[in-house]
């Protein structure tokens, strides 16, 4: 976009009059007009006549002018009762020339002049005036609904089905009116584009295209709407709502204006009542679309003085807009295209406090709620939440929307299988098959049998029953502070529970083994690994019928911490000498967050027996999986059926299978390798500048940082740690505490996360540093 701005072309003035006697052989006067990409002059003969001379953008592609060209004719031809412009023909007879000049080569157009007074400048709009542009635009999209030419079917920025690109512009706008715009980009967020008509449109009737007849039968009507650089293929609604953007501009009743387009549209083309849903929101994201382009093509080209016409009356319109509540023009704009007040409305919305009340009313006060004042989180896209207010967080920490909240290709899978039909396993499906062998291509060849089930807890407690049934014992070995799932036995499995507040202790069939920290620990150096494994060692020796060693690939309830190399690979050999089995949970720390590596056990050159996953196997859609081998599948089946009624149903594998398409096709394991890396250089640079950082580590997306009041003493900085995730998130960043300390600020972000985020969390987590030190902490 920006380059396009760039390349529009500079042509000193007095060169158009020799390109026009060249070209079309006329002896004109010129005067500059204003464009955004082209540069236009309005070319006046001695006898008077007028025309417009359109020098193209060196990014403009033939086969769009031409597209151009060709929907001038098809409308004149039409019986859109509007002018438009005669296409010039060069003395050679095209219809598309070329000059050279300093800025590169350029297409050039000649067209007649239309006489008319903008739309912009025409003070007192009567009822009739708007009307007529109602109309204008319906005769036009009717038309133009039996015109196609393969040119409009391009992605534009300005295509209001593109207008993510313009939200991602938001953190250009002074910061004090961010919110707003985001909270009518939320809106835009929601539209159900496959629910409306396409079809090839202007897309670009603004208040300067707009022209308005000055004397004649078309005074003080619409006579014509020019310039048809923007034309595209795109949802048919778009037209009407980019015309009515700037008829609210500049009136104290803005909707009130809008009423008399919309009901002579109607009149003429009528409205479906999904593009009466969609209008109203349209129409504002097209105001937003401009003062976020504006702030990005401004930087870009200070001096082009058209990139701010519409700019101020903008703001103050859309700052007029946001006092309105979205239900309002909603319904009216049903009311006048003639659909009753909307169904299935809420009776109210309820504030945050309102919920929060009625939540602690209805729901069991063991589930937690994150943030002094919590989140009313309502949408998510990518790696970004946003709020009831529209407010945008950047999401460091959701680990479990692994590709980025709402994947639109994932949602797709899930909605198109959902439609078609969801049922259990006791039927033959392809989706089952493909998932189990798509799962199993990623693993060691080993394991290769998979059994399909709802949660990562699920998972563990299917893992636990299988190596029971393999081993022939009961007991257990697990890493201190570890989390394995909210079942009994699992409860059972964690120390993070069963030793925490409500805890019941450690269950006579649970050995525990220290973590391998080596931060805090007791062991650091290159043979912290064996000195850890030799715990498991020991446990193993000492604990009788021992079914299995569980064990995360890396600690997370434990704090973020990365297993010493050769631990996984001696605590292994020791569990299996005792006749054990070996389970990796991967749950939190797989699917390439990695980086290296597409599971994290692999960082440890072990092949573990049974392996579990979770959290972002489904990108938020409940999907476990436990992988395991021929033999120990084979004991499992002991004629007992293994049913699960959801688990391994179509629209799980359809989820499942989009989630690893997603990951191959956007290469976000590479993603996390690159973006991981630089983040945590990003947070050794800030460990070097603030004492209260002890240690940083990770691996790939899987990153921590532990707090200490002292670097010496190790004197954990829990309350600072907790501060700062508050005060984050009070900056738009959301991250959490972890580790049994709760000293420890744990960093697992969709693995979409980019480099500007990195920016963005390492420049926040610095000033909120400096703002602790600076109050003493
Ligand atoms: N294992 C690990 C390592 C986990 O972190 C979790 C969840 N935090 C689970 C298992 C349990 O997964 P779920 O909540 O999906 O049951």
């Amino acid at each position: 976009m920006t380059t396009a701005v760039q390349k529009a072309p500079r042509i000193p003035g007095d060169e158009a009059p020799q390109i026009a006697r060249q070209l079309f052989d006329l002896k004109v006067s010129a005067s500059p007009l204003p464009s955004e990409r082209d540069q236009n002059f309005l070319l006046q003969t001695e006898r008077g006549e007028q025309f417009v001379l359109k020098i193209a953008n060196a990014e403009e592609n033939k086969d769009f002018l031409d597209l151009q060209n060709q929907l001038i004719r098809f409308l004149s031809a039409s019986k859109v009762n509007l002018e438009f412009p005669r296409i010039v023909s060069s003395t050679s007879g095209q219809d598309i020339s070329t000059v050279k000049t300093d800025s590169g080569e350029h297409f050039v157009r000649l067209l007649t002049w239309l006489e008319g007074i903008p739309f912009a400048e025409v003070q007192a709009r009567e009822w009739k005036l708007l009307s007529s542009l109602g109309t204008a635009l319906a005769e036009t999209d009717l038309a133009l609904a039996g015109f196609s030419h393969p040119s409009a079917h391009r992605f534009f920025y300005w295509d209001l089905r593109r207008a993510g690109l313009a939200r991602d512009l938001v953190g250009l706008l002074p910061p004090h009116r961010r919110a707003l715009v985001e909270r009518f980009f939320a809106e835009w967020e929601k539209i159900d584009w496959t629910s409306l008509r396409f079809s090839v449109i202007h897309n670009d009737a603004n208040d300067y295209n707009v022209l308005v007849g000055g004397d004649g039968p078309r005074r003080n009507y619409v006579s014509a709407i020019l310039d048809y650089g923007d034309v595209v293929h795109t949802a048919t609604v778009c037209n009407l709502a980019i015309a009515l953007a700037y008829v609210m501009l500049g009136t104290s009743n803005p909707i009130g204006a809008a009423v008399p387009v919309i009901a002579a549209y109607q009149e003429t083309f009528p409205l479906t009542e999904a593009e009466v849903a969609a209008l109203y929101t349209l129409a504002v994201t097209r105001l937003c679309c401009s003062v976020c382009f504006a702030a990005k093509q401004t930087r870009a080209a200070p001096d082009n003085e058209y990139l701010n016409i519409s700019n101020a009356p903008a703001w103050s319109l859309l700052e007029q807009l946001q006092e309105i509540p979205f239900e309002q023009p909603r319904n009216l704009f049903r009311l006048v295209c003639g659909f009753p007040r909307a169904k299935n409305q809420p009776t109210r919305s309820r504030t945050s406090s309102e919920l929060l009340a009625a939540r602690r009313q209805n729901l069991g006060p063991s589930l937690s709620i994150s943030y002094e004042s919590p989140l009313h989180i309502v949408s998510g896209e990518r790696q970004f939440l946003v709020d009831a207010s529209g407010r945008r967080y950047l999401d460091c920490v959701n680990n479990v929307a692994h590709v980025g909240h709402s994947h639109p290709y994932v949602v797709t899978a899930a909605t198109e299988q959902m439609r078609k039909l969801n049922t259990n396993t006791r039927y033959l499906h392809e989706l089952l098959i493909e998932y189990s062998e798509r799962l199993i291509a990623t693993l060691p060849d080993e394991l290769s049998v998979v059994h399909l089930v709802n949660s990562g807890s699920e998972a563990n407690e299917l893992a636990l029953r299988m190596a029971r049934a393999h081993s022939g014992g009961d007991n257990c070995i697990v890493v201190d502070c570890s989390y394995h799932g909210n079942t009994n036995a699992m409860i059972d499995l964690s120390p993070y529970k069963f030793e925490g507040p409500g805890g019941r202790g450690c269950p006579s069939w649970v050995q525990k083994v220290p973590m391998p920290d080596v931060y805090r620990g007791s062991h650091q150096g290159k043979d912290a690994g064996s000195q850890y494994a030799a715990y498991v060692g020991i446990a193993a020796k000492q604990t009788k019928n021992l079914a299995a060693f569980f064990c995360e690939s890396a600690l997370s309830c434990g704090g973020q911490i990365i297993l010493p190399a050769d631990y996984l690979r001696e605590a292994y050999a020791a569990v299996r000498a005792a006749g054990g089995i070996c389970v990796a949970d991967e749950v939190q720390t797989g699917f390439g967050r990695a980086g290296s590596h597409f599971w994290m056990f692999e960082t440890q050159g072990v092949v573990p027996d049974i392996v579990t996953l979770g959290k972002p196997i489904g990108n938020g859609h409940p999907l476990g999986a436990v992988i395991t081998t021929r033999e120990i599948a084979a004991s499992f089946a002991n004629g007992m059926e293994y049913f699960n009624t959801f688990g391994g149903n179509p629209v799980s594998c359809a989820v499942g299978l989009a989630v690893l398409d997603v990951i191959r096709d956007e290469e976000l394991q590479r993603n996390a390798l690159e973006v991981g890396a630089y983040l945590k250089e990003g947070l050794i640079r800030l460990h070097s500048s603030h004492s209260l950082i002890g240690d940083v580590r990770g691996q790939g997306l899987f990153l921590g940082l532990e707090l200490v009041r002292d670097r010496q003493t190790l004197a954990p900085a829990a309350r600072e740690a907790a501060w700062l995730v508050e005060e984050m998130k009070n900056r738009g960043v959301l991250l959490s505490t972890d580790g049994p300390l709760h000293n420890v600020i744990k960093i697992k972000p969709p693995i979409v996360f980019s480099r500007l985020d990195a920016d963005v969390l390492i420049s926040n987590l610095s000033s909120s540093l400096n703002d602790l030190a600076a109050a003493g902490n």
